[in-house]
Parts: structure tokens; C-alpha cells; sequence
């Protein structure tokens, strides 16, 4: 068993967390405070700087999916500013990622090349106003019109709507089937006719990215991904699926941040003539914090590499990665507000910002109830194989 990065994750985890603190972290509280028409504009310059750097494209860049890569960076990016992560994310992984494994070389030309150099920002709009968790019952439909599609549907809380250039958009074309076999991601560019991104929502953290529902009224697609009908549900899960490594990147990084501060304040803070971190209740938080976010590091990390040599249970350990590292990161953020107190109880302190962001871990992309089901399905197959 070797825990070494090697010298070249080693260095990108350095580069990174630089660039992140340099360039990313300034504009974080920006993002969070400033009227929700100004987030896009915002964004958009986090995206250029990011996919100037290369950060934008790590881990996609190959011919392979690196998770490690991924992870590294998400990390970083999002102890810098979470909402950026998630943003950047929603354009090279999930929509970038989707066009990777399933595209033809043609869509790879046209969108994904120009979302990994961040000449397109991407977006990925599965979630309906009547269905989350329970993918199957979207009710947006594609129909055939001449050679094309045209859609019908809203989509809700979908990142990045407002500056998309191109949407995947998941839609039933067949009712009269299995919904696994039912729907198709559609791709839908900028300006098409019958799409409208609606208002900003008003999110209560991860307020950084630029969020909105998306109507389609008898909105023209541009095509299928892979030109396949009938394989989107399972594109979508296979990329929500990989995408749980970087979710956990997501909740280490805000979990480190919580860390970050919290130790500064309670090596200054001072209480009863001496630091607060003397205080035993106020040491164990930290060795607690400390504990929670390694474990789901190292969980991240392991999932990542059971990805890598074609671990069969790779999927439920990223499960578990999801799960601990976004149930640990609320926590250590509640640990870390303890700490601060009142001082970090007023709006517009970083605490109180992280504490909010902290939370978006255990709901998005599959909520913890999901995760312990996938986890406990897997566990009951191997019981009923005995
Ligand atoms: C900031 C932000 C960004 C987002 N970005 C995107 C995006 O880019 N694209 C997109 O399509 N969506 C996006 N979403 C939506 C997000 O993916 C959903 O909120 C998430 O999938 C959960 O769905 P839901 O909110 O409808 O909850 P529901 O599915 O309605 O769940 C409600 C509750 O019921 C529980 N529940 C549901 N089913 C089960 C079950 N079988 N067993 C046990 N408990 C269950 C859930 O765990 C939860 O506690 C975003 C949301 C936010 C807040």
C-alpha cells in the first residue's frame, strides 16, 4: 500500500493551491455578497484565469479520465472559493466529461475542446421542478421535427444557466419504454430558439455560482450526444457516478478552509488570559476537524484509485467518499462556527460563508440518503449472494 502522491501530483497540488490563493480565493467573497445579476460576470473571468492556467482542464486532458488530477485540483480550488469549483466543474467535468466518454469526434471538435481551453462554458440540466433524486421522472420530452429535435420541459437549479454556451439537456423521447432506455441528453447551444435561462436564484450558500431554471419551449437541439437515442440516463449516471470523487474534492476543500481559519482564531482569540486553542473542548474540535477531513481525503484518493485499476465496488466507494466527506464537512463547519462564536456568526464572515456552503455538500448530486442506499443495496447484493 503506497500513500505517496507522486512527484508530479505533488507538484500540481503545489501549483494549484498558489494559483487557487492568488487568483481564485480574493474574488470569493465578492461572489457571495454581490447582487445576483453581477455573479456571471464575475464567473466568467474565474473560468478564463482558470482554463489559462491549464487548472480548468486537469484530469480531462487525456485520454483517460484522471481522478487523481481532479481531485487535487477540486481540492484546492474549492478551499479557494467552492462556488468556483462548482462552477468550473458543471462546464469541463460534467458537461466536458459527458462529451468525453460518449461524444462523436465531431461534438469533441465543436464543444468539448473549446470547454476544456474555456472558449465554451458548459452546463448540465437534469433537475426539474417535480424531480431530483428520482431521475426518471423528468417530464421535459424531445420530439421529432424534420431532421432535428425540438424540446419542451423546465429545468431547475442548474449551474452555470446563465452564462452556458451549451446546455445538456436530458429528455424523454420515448415514453412507451424503461426510462433507462427512454431519454437522451440533448445538446442545446446559446440563443437557441425557445430557450430562456430565467432570474438568478437566490441560493442560501454556494451563492458564487451563476444559477437559474431553464425553459425550453419548443427549443430547437442541436443533436444527441454520441448521436444515440436512448443512452442518456446512463450517460448521466455514469457521470454523476465518476463525478462523486469531486464532490468529496469539493467538501475536503471548504473542510480545509474551515481548518485554515479555525486554528488561526484560536491560536489569537484569546479567553481567560490565555489562546482559546488551550482549552481542551476547543483542541478536541481540531483534532476532530483534522480527523474528519483526512478520513474523507483519504476516501476521495482511494475511490479514485479503485477507478483506476477497474475496482468492480469503485462506484459504492465513491459513494462512501461522497457520503463521509460532505456529512464530515457540515460538521467540522458547524465545529469551526462553534469555535469563532458570535464573531463568526455575523453575515459576511468567511465562517459564516463556509457554514452555508457546507451544507450544499450533502444534497447535491446524489444526497446523503441516496449515497446510504447505493451503499446498502451494494452491501445486501453481497449478503444474497452467500
Ligand atoms: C447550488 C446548486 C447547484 C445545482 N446544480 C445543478 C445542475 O447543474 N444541474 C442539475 O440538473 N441540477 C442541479 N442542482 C439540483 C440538485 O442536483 C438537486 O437539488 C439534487 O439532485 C436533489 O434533488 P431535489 O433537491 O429535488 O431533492 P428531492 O429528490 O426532492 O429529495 C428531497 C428529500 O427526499 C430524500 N429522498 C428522495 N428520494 C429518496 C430515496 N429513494 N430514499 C431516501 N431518501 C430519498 C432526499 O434525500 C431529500 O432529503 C443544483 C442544486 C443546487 C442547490
Amino acid at each position: 500500500m503506497d500513500y505517496e502522491l507522486t512527484e508530479n501530483q505533488i507538484k500540481l497540488k503545489q501549483d494549484a493551491a498558489l494559483f487557487c490563493d492568488r487568483e481564485i480565493a480574493p474574488n470569493a467573497k465578492l461572489l457571495d455578497d454581490c447582487p445576483r445579476e453581477s455573479v456571471g460576470k464575475i464567473m466568467r473571468e474565474n473560468l478564463r484565469k482558470l482554463a489559462e492556467s491549464g487548472f480548468l482542464a486537469s484530469g480531462l486532458g487525456e485520454e483517460k479520465l484522471n481522478l487523481f488530477d481532479q481531485y487535487i485540483v477540486g481540492e484546492a480550488l474549492s478551499k479557494a472559493c467552492a462556488s468556483t469549483y462548482l462552477s468550473a466543474r458543471a462546464s469541463a467535468f460534467l458537461c466536458g466529461g459527458i462529451l468525453k466518454l460518449s461524444g462523436t469526434s465531431q461534438q469533441k471538435a465543436r464543444y468539448l475542446f473549446p470547454l476544456l481551453k474555456g472558449e465554451l462554458i458548459g452546463a448540465l440540466a437534469y433537475t426539474e421542478p417535480d424531480a431530483g433524486s428520482d431521475v426518471a421522472a423528468v417530464t421535459t420530452v424531445a420530439k421529432r421535427e424534420g431532421d432535428g429535435w425540438l424540446l419542451n420541459g423546465v429545468k431547475d437549479m442548474v449551474t452555470n444557466a446563465t452564462i452556458a454556451d451549451i446546455l445538456l439537456v436530458l429528455a424523454y423521447v420515448d415514453n412507451s419504454t424503461a426510462a433507462d432506455r427512454a431519454m437522451s441528453l440533448f445538446i442545446v447551444e446559446k440563443g437557441a430558439k425557445g430557450l430562456k435561462a430565467d432570474a438568478p436564484c437566490e441560493a442560501m450558500g454556494m451563492r458564487g455560482v451563476p444559477l437559474a431554471s431553464v425553459t425550453m419551449n419548443n427549443c430547437a437541439a442541436s443533436g444527441v450526444v454520441g448521436d444515440e437515442l436512448g443512452s442518456g440516463y446512463r450517460q448521466l449516471n455514469d457521470i454523476l457516478e465518476l463525478g462523486r470523487v469531486g464532490i468529496a474534492a469539493l467538501c475536503v476543500g471548504i473542510g480545509a478552509s474551515c481548518m485554515e481559519k479555525a486554528v488561526q482564531y484560536a491560536k489569537t482569540r484569546k479567553a481567560f488570559g490565555k489562546p482559546i486553542g488551550f482549552f481542551q473542548e476547543v483542541g478536541f474540535k481540531l483534532a476532530d476537524m483534522f480527523t474528519y477531513n483526512d478520513l474523507g481525503r483519504l476516501l476521495a484518493l482511494k475511490a479514485a484509485w479503485a477507478y483506476s485499476v477497474g475496482d468492480p465496488e469503485a462506484a459504492v466507494i465513491a459513494s462512501c467518499a461522497k457520503l463521509l466527506a460532505s456529512e464530515g464537512t457540515s460538521q467540522i463547519a458547524d465545529w469551526a462556527m462553534q469555535i469563532f462564536a458570535g464573531h463568526g456568526y455575523i453575515k459576511g464572515r468567511d465562517i459564516e460563508r463556509l457554514y452555508r456552503d457546507a451544507k450544499f455538500g450533502k444534497i447535491c448530486e446524489g444526497t446523503s440518503e441516496i449515497q446510504r442506499a447505493i451503499i446498502a443495496k451494494n452491501e445486501l447484493d453481497k449478503f444474497l449472494q452467500v
